[in-house]
């Protein structure tokens, strides 16, 4: 069913489907699953302005009915993708088991966005899974992609999220809830897997060329454009992970099926913000080994690129070995250009612009102090950005003084003057980040007392986490301290 056009102008989807151009075996064509009683929990006033999108429309009962996926806007036309990807390891078979794509949404800017409903019931990718998503995951979601993209990090966003009136069943029964995404593309690195293993090199080369063009239009008409495009997705895989560590966000589910080409952050299941200082940390129930442990990021970005790498091989040469030598060539680059964007970002961190030889050994030792000390990472960024250094193990130990002296006299090289240090500091330090007490604080509101309150207070907070206002302070303060660690888990 589509809505009349009279809605649809008021509401100001502007569709395009250049996704479901492709061959068919990219995609399957997707009929709506219909929800009974669709209610707006939370709708994102500034990303719907933003997209062109008019707020009272989407309010309104056709507005709400295309975000609960039970009506199809007009110049819509509903798919699942198909993709595969090595999950902890091990290759599988995946797709769109509970989303639906709407199609691209043009912005009147002229921007392309692909409109994804989560949550959206069964498809032919489901497997033994019913499709639907439970509201606190969604909403958890929400609260860690907009917090994503206030810290200035690539991600896919949220639009909204409607809650179904349905029950779903987990460990316990739930209420059913449906998140709007918004993404550059869904095109992940299994996407290019699934091809690489089904599909014929002709397959490859169209989803290869459709990539470029949609997200590297720049090197289209390149000889060599097939490892310039993989060369730009490693940088953008670099950018990514870099910016990650540098304010202690853990993904944790790094499947190669949740890494986008487009290099935005995907997939916030069993992802947390690290408190404590420790490499090891860990939070998804499911991640024994700590394969994706936050110190292990960097290592398994290259681990996923070369799993994408070993798909574009036959467009790079025909000369299978010739392919091989020049990926594994553009792959060995991703560690220099990591430690350069990282370096960068914990040079700002501690006020430092320039580059020093000494630099490298400042941030490591600082790093491993606060290891020691069992640091929060945030906020001991924060203290040094205010230089409120007290009433902790960290400055009152005589290893941070030692640290610090050296830090002191490496700032003198900057020849810049206080306030641009603080300037820079504040820019790149945090003063909150959503910590899994708050997060969980909110959602507890939200799902089991129907009051959102909590939660838009604390997206405000988040919206803006470099401002180091009044209001952020109360949300800088650590959990109560506990003997179980934090546990996040995939079953969303
Ligand atoms: P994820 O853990 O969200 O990255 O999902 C891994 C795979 O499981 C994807 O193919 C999902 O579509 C699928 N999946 C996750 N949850 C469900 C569900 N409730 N019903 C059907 N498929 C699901
Ligand atoms: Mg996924």
């Amino acid at each position: 069913m589509n809505i009349n056009q009279k809605e649809e102008k008021s509401i100001g989807w502007n569709f395009d489907n250049t996704y479901a151009s492709l061959s068919e075996k990219f995609y399957t064509k997707q009929d709506l699953n219909p929800v009974v009683s669709p209610s707006l929990v939370v709708l994102n006033n500034d990303l719907a302005e933003s997209l062109g999108l008019n707020i009272k429309a989407l309010n309104s009962l056709e507005g709400i009915a295309v975000l609960a996926g039970n009506i199809a806007p007009k110049g819509a036309l509903p798919i699942t993708q198909a993709y595969s990807g090595h999950q902890f390891g091990y290759f599988t078979m995946l797709g769109d088991g509970r989303a639906l794509l709407l199609g691209e949404h043009i912005t009147p800017g002229g921007n392309r966005f692909d409109i994804q409903l989560k949550g959206s019931g069964r498809t032919p990718f489901s497997r033994g899974g019913d499709g639907r998503a439970a509201l606190g995951p969604m909403l958890r979601e929400y609260i860690i992609s907009e917090a994503m993209d206030g810290l200035g990090i690539p991600t896919t966003r949220s639009l909204a999220v409607v809650s179904t009136g349905e029950k779903i069943i987990r460990d316990t029964v739930l209420p059913g809830a449906i998140l709007t995404r918004v993404a550059q593309s869904h095109i992940r690195f299994g996407t290019f897997q699934y091809i690489s293993k089904y599909g014929s090199e002709e397959d490859l080369k169209e989803l290869a060329d459709y990539t470029i063009k949609r997200h590297f239009p720049s090197i289209e008409n390149e000889k060599y454009k097939y490892i310039l495009f993989l060369k730009e997705v490693i940088k953008r895989q670099a950018k990514l992970v870099a910016k990650w560590q540098v304010v202690g966000f853990i993904h944790g589910v790094m499947n190669t099926d949740n890494m986008l080409i487009s290099g935005e952050t995907i997939d916030y299941g069993p992802c947390a913000f690290m408190d404590t200082y420790d490499p090891e940390t860990v939070f998804s129930s499911i991640d024994t080994y700590g394969r994706y442990a936050y110190g292990n990021q960097p290592t398994i970005a290259v681990w996923n690129l070369s799993r994408f790498a070993e798909t574009l091989l036959p467009l790079i040469d025909d000369d299978i070995d010739e392919a091989l030598k020049i990926a594994n060539k553009a792959i060995a680059d991703f560690s220099q250009i990591y430690d350069k964007l990282w370096k960068n970002g914990m040079r700002k961190k501690l006020g430092m612009l320039k580059e020093e030889s000494e630099d490298e050994s400042i941030i490591v030792e600082l790093l491993s102090i606060m290891k020691k000390y069992k640091s929060d990472f945030t906020n001991t960024f924060r203290a040094l950005t205010l230089g409120d250094l007290c009433e902790d193990d960290l400055f009152l130990s005589d290893e941070f003084k030692l640290w610090k002296e050296k830090w002191d006299s490496r700032l003198n090289k900057e020849e810049k003057s206080k306030e641009d240090i603080l300037h820079l500091m504040k820019e790149n330090n945090p003063a909150v980040i959503p910590r899994n007490h708050r997060v969980e604080e909110a959602l507890d509101a939200a799902v089991t007392r129907g009051d959102y309150g909590v939660m838009d207070q604390l997206l405000k907070v988040l919206a803006n986490p470099y401002e180091y206002s009044i209001q952020q302070k109360e949300y800088t303060t650590l959990p109560p301290k506990s003997n179980k660690p934090y546990r996040t888990f995939c079953g969303t």
